[in-house]
């Protein structure tokens, strides 16, 4: 592709997604697409010449779009939100442009520089602890999601709990134990199962019935026996915004119970996390001086697309000293001077894109401001939609919502319950999905799309509370 051609495409292709959100609200959306439809449309060969730009454009329109959920879509209430903005595209599609590889400082500074500094600015803006920050012993990282993030939490845990790893072979004997709540996100399983902890490494605190909240009295019993039986605590996982409630873990309490035993304490905030560019939203950082890691994503509702998990470490040797290895092809003068950091230690793999880019435009573009605009519009919304909720006798509202997530049933029981979501998702103006709570289903209001007006949560209610 010639720039001329480069240049002439380029513009057609920013035009599609400018025309795309002006259309958003004509499609359904939940996909309607059945199993195979998206490849039956799709050629079995792949082309042997070349094909014109335009012809791939066309069969966005005819192949992709209607396999589409349409994230992005102001009535998507479903999961947790997953945020695009046209700053965080354009950034994207400048660290696309530039095609950079920032797996050490010496392969491109700037991408490294950039994303400490950035995460220094996403660090002030959240308000978080000092120590988090890149000019102590600490300092953050952009990984793809919070289950990367997860991982690299339990591997620096074990390197700090292993004498820097010299006694990982005790980690298949059942010598070291995980702690979190049955809330807490399943990624912190799959990281003890990567990890070679195996799922059994895993121990579930029990959770308060009202806030669903991680119980500190029960943590002290599970690690009163697991060092009665010569298991070795190694790392607690807090959840600041579980996934299925919101539920709120007390770090502070987690935090102290952890560090008795020398175990790293990780905090996954990784969608309510980013609600602390709100002051009055800030109780959300309570206890977190005394993370050894925490995580929140601004790819789920800072305005940032996929993928954008900031990730911060109070002790970055941990980390670096987990995942560092230093083959031949890789050294440099950059890199033994000691005086540049070098983020393929910071992550699983070596290579990695130029996401701060993205995350860098955002916080440009809408400044402290804008971005504390963006979350409290959206908990505004929620608290308006919850009380609509606790108005109407018919529902209850089965967990606190003191964000912008709502969980809700009928009184009427789970199997009205699951026939209201279905009656609403498979009208396609909307889209919720579904936890359990204290053994019963529950639906989510999730709202965080950048595009969510008052009125699509008005018609979200008015559809799931006509029957
Ligand atoms: N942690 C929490 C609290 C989540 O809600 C989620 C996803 O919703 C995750 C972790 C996993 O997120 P990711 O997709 O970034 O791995």
């Amino acid at each position: 592709m010639t720039p001329e051609e480069f240049r002439e495409y380029g513009r057609q292709v920013v035009d599609w997604i400018a025309d795309y959100y002006e259309r958003i609200e004509s499609f359904p959306v939940l996909s309607q697409s059945s199993p195979g439809q998206v490849r039956a449309a799709l050629p079995a060969e792949p082309p042997e010449h070349g094909e014109s730009f335009a012809e791939v454009l066309a069969d966005l329109d005819r192949v992709i779009l209607p396999g589409i959920t349409h994230w992005q879509h102001p009535s998507f209430f479903a999961y947790f939100p997953a945020n695009a903005s046209g700053p965080a595209i354009l950034g994207d599609l400048l660290a696309s442009g530039l095609g950079v590889q920032g797996m050490l400082w010496a392969t491109s500074p700037a991408a490294t520089e950039l994303e400490t500094h950035v995460l220094d600015w996403l660090a002030t803006l959240l308000d978080l602890p000092a120590r988090l920050r890149s000019d102590g012993a600490g300092g953050g990282v952009i990984q793809h999601s919070a289950s990367d993030a997860a991982l690299v939490a339990v591997l620096a845990a074990l390197h700090r709990a292993s004498a820097g790893g010299s006694e990982r072979a005790g980690v298949a004997a059942g010598r070291y134990a995980v702690y979190t709540s049955a809330q807490t996100h399943s990624s912190v399983e799959k990281a003890c199962r990567i990890a070679g902890l195996g799922a059994g490494a895993l121990r579930k605190i029990d959770v308060a019935a009202g806030t669903l909240a991680a119980r500190p009295d029960h943590l002290r019993e599970l690690v009163r026996r697991d060092v009665a039986n010569s298991v070795t605590p190694v790392l607690v996982v807090a959840s600041v915004g579980a996934t299925g409630t919101g539920a709120l873990d007390p770090v502070r309490e987690l935090a102290t119970i952890a560090h008795e035993h020398g175990a790293w304490l990780h905090v996954d905030a990784a969608w309510a996390g980013v609600a602390a560019v709100a002051p009055e939203l800030r109780w959300l950082n309570d206890g977190l001086e005394l993370a050894d890691s925490y995580c929140t994503n601004p790819h789920k509702w800072l305005l940032t697309n996929f993928d954008c998990d900031a990730f911060w470490v109070a002790d970055r040797a941990a980390l670096v000293g987990a995942l560092s290895i230093l083959p031949d092809y890789l050294r440099n003068a950059a890199t033994e001077s000691g005086a540049v950091i070098d983020y393929r230690d910071w992550h699983v793999p070596l290579g990695r894109r130029f996401r701060a880019l993205k995350l860098w435009a955002v916080i440009r573009w809408y400044g402290a401001e804008g971005l504390r605009a963006h979350i409290r519009g959206h908990v505004a919304l929620a608290q308006e939609f919850a009380s609509w909720v606790a108005a109407d006798e018919r529902f209850e509202l089965v967990a606190p919502h003191p964000l912008a997530l709502v969980t809700f049933r009928l009184r009427a029981g789970d199997d009205d319950t699951r026939a209201m979501l279905e009656r609403v998702n498979a009208s396609g103006e909307l889209y919720l999905t579904h936890t359990t709570v204290n053994g019963n289903l529950a639906l989510r209001m999730a709202i965080g799309s950048p595009l969510t007006e008052r009125r699509h949560v008005e018609a979200a209610w008015r559809a799931l509370s006509s029957r």
